[in-house]
């Protein structure tokens, strides 16, 4: 037996006892009569101690000793004459009367410690590493019992756990696939599923009635703090469903989850349709802890001779409650903030409702007090607030303003962590129009169903119909998203021809889908939910790096084993793939 106890167990009702534990040496302090060692495994820390009865023999092995040795180590529980309330088991020590080597370590590269003084990208290296410090171990936890609460959520509503291929025909769902090539099929290749829609569709078809999968999924697209290559979603199909049974389903994952594994009650899910959403908040994933909604002011602003908001379609502004004082350089540095191009507006006005209920704005020549009242009493400003103004093109601006406030809200410190604030956009256009490509693109996927009273728009205005579509937001952040499906094949067939399909490529591509969908195929909904975002947001992180394992790195590379790393002759032969030169 390796060990009696964890190094987390020990308490003062364990005095006396004679115990074994095994774990990583964390630290020895060396005191002359006495030593010190801070033995760790995943469950905490225990102190063991050697003093002048501490024999030879065990003394000797103490010198060889090394920081994340692996060693096995007896003896007696002992109250502590000075008690660590920092940990679990700080009011109780070992006294050492034996001690075992079982794997030494060479030095590691950094403490292994929560305050510890690797950087990112050497802890990235030795992940392994980084993942013995308690503050990372603990999001992979909290990860893990996520995944057992949503398992025990779904088994217990009947939802059947299956999985789906990994190697797979290509699917476009947006954004690129990874593709494998096949040995046996030269020339031919499979793709990563970007998400298994098409085969939990089948499985509606094949009369699963409710299927779910935490399933790996992957898109070759460009990283950001909330994307890997490789991610993993809480995927989900259910027949004779319509919208509203599906959001019903989910709020209710979403609470359980909450409160089995955060102990909090979550009371509402708000509905909002994406255009309310693009109209107040100025974002499709709205973080409503705060307000600073979005007011038009197009009306109201226009026609007084400023060049600028005259030509602008839009003309939006925010209220910053209490900010009125900002200095020239606040408001400059702000200014400079929306001209970066991620943002992109032209410029920015500003208008300080001064507490002495004066007005001073950047546009006061062609604005008099009598006009900026009106702009204040149209956003609700009061005296000490401060408007933010953007103009331009409409959608642009809207979502310029919604990131203002968003980084306002940030500044501002009314984004409180450990509160969470759900709700559901509903309503999304189904079709998107890219101006490059001169045609529609589907919002969410082709297998979206439009909103029944819309499907007339879809021959004259397509632009305007709107999808059984649905995203659950939570603080600003795309939990997940799913739609009702076309389970109609000659709507799916118009769909494909919309978007610029033409039959024959619609058959190659999904002919399997279509052709199922003429044995009977019912009426069915579904959603994913992005569960390392979950995660992250559980933990209150800002990266979902922090909630997988082995992440990639910004670049799509795993530094631990250096791949995506190049293949053998011999392979690309097998694989009859041939390397072109690199165009520089
Ligand atoms: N397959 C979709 C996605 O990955 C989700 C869904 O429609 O169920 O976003």
């Amino acid at each position: 037996m390796y060990r009696t106890h964890t190094c987390g167990e020990l308490r003062l009702e364990h005095t006396g006892h004679t115990v074994t534990l095994a774990g990583w040496v964390q630290r020895v302090r060396d005191l002359g009569a006495m030593s010190f060692i801070d033995l760790r495994d995943r469950y905490g820390i225990t102190q063991l101690i050697t003093d002048e009865h501490t024999s030879g023999e065990v003394k000797a092995i103490l010198e060889t000793l090394g920081r994340e040795y692996v060693i096995q180590a007896t003896g007696k529980v002992r109250e502590r004459s000075s008690k660590n309330k920092n940990i679990s088991t700080g009011d109780v020590e070992i006294e050492l009367s034996a001690i075992n080597i079982l794997s030494p370590s060479a030095v590691p590269p950094f403490t292994i410690q929560d305050d510890t003084d690797g950087g990112d990208d050497l802890r990235m290296k030795y992940r392994y590493l980084d993942l013995r410090r308690g503050y990372v171990r603990k999001n992979l936890e909290l990860r893990a019992q996520m995944a057992h609460a949503v398992r025990s959520f779904l088994n217990n509503e009947g939802f059947i756990e299956t999985e789906t291929p990994v190697l797979i025909k290509s699917t476009p769902e947006g954004a690129r696939d990874f593709v494998v090539p096949s040995r046996m099929n030269p020339g031919e290749f499979y793709a990563l599923p970007q998400s298994p829609q098409i085969f939990k569709q089948l499985l509606m078809v094949a009369g699963f009635d409710k299927y779910f999968q935490i399933v790996k999924c992957f898109r070759d697209e460009d990283l950001r703090a909330d994307r890997q290559p490789e991610f993993t979603q809480i995927d989900c199909e259910m027949s004779f469903v319509e919208q509203e049974d599906v959001l019903c389903t989910f709020e209710g994952l979403t609470r359980y989850v909450f409160r089995e594994v955060l102990g909090q009650e979550i009371s509402d899910f708000p509905r909002m349709s994406y255009s309310e959403a693009m109209e107040r908040y100025g974002s499709d994933k709205p973080d409503i802890r705060f307000d600073m909604l979005l007011n038009d002011l197009s009306d109201l602003v226009r026609g007084k001779g400023f060049s600028i908001f005259d030509e602008a379609g839009y003309i939006g502004a925010i209220c910053v409650k209490g900010c009125s004082e900002y200095t020239r350089k606040q408001l400059d540095e702000l200014t400079e903030w929306v001209k970066r191009p991620q943002i992109g507006a032209r410029g920015m006005v500003y208008v300080k409702y001064n507490s002495d209920g004066s007005f001073k704005s950047s546009v006061d020549k062609f604005y008099p007090a009598t006009e900026l009242a009106k702009w204040a009493q149209k956003t609700g400003a009061e005296p000490g607030d401060l408007l933010l103004v953007l103009s331009g093109e409409r959608k642009k601006m809207q979502e310029a303003l919604g990131t203002l406030r968003n980084e306002m809200g940030n500044r501002l410190e009314l984004r409180k962590k450990g509160t969470f604030s759900p709700l559901w956009v509903v309503d999304f256009p189904l079709l998107e129009w890219d101006a490059e490509a001169q045609r529609y693109f589907a919002m969410h996927h082709p297998f979206t169903s439009p909103k029944p009273e819309d499907i007339l728009l879809l021959d004259t205005r397509p632009g305007d119909v709107r999808a059984n579509a649905y995203d659950l937001v939570i603080n600003g952040v795309e939990i997940g998203g799913g739609s009702v499906r076309i389970f109609d094949s000659a709507l799916q067939a118009k769909m494909f021809d919309i978007l610029g399909f033409t039959p024959a490529q619609a058959e190659a591509q999904f002919g399997f889908l279509m052709n199922a969908f003429k044995y009977g195929a019912p009426p069915h909904a579904g959603i994913a939910f992005g569960f390392d975002r979950l995660a992250s947001l559980f933990a209150g992180l800002d990266s979902i790096r922090d909630v997988i394992a082995f992440p990639k790195n910004n670049a799509g590379r795993d530094v631990m084993n250096d791949s995506p790393a190049p293949i053998s002759r011999e392979q690309l032969d097998e694989l009859n793939l041939r390397l072109v030169e690199k165009r520089s």
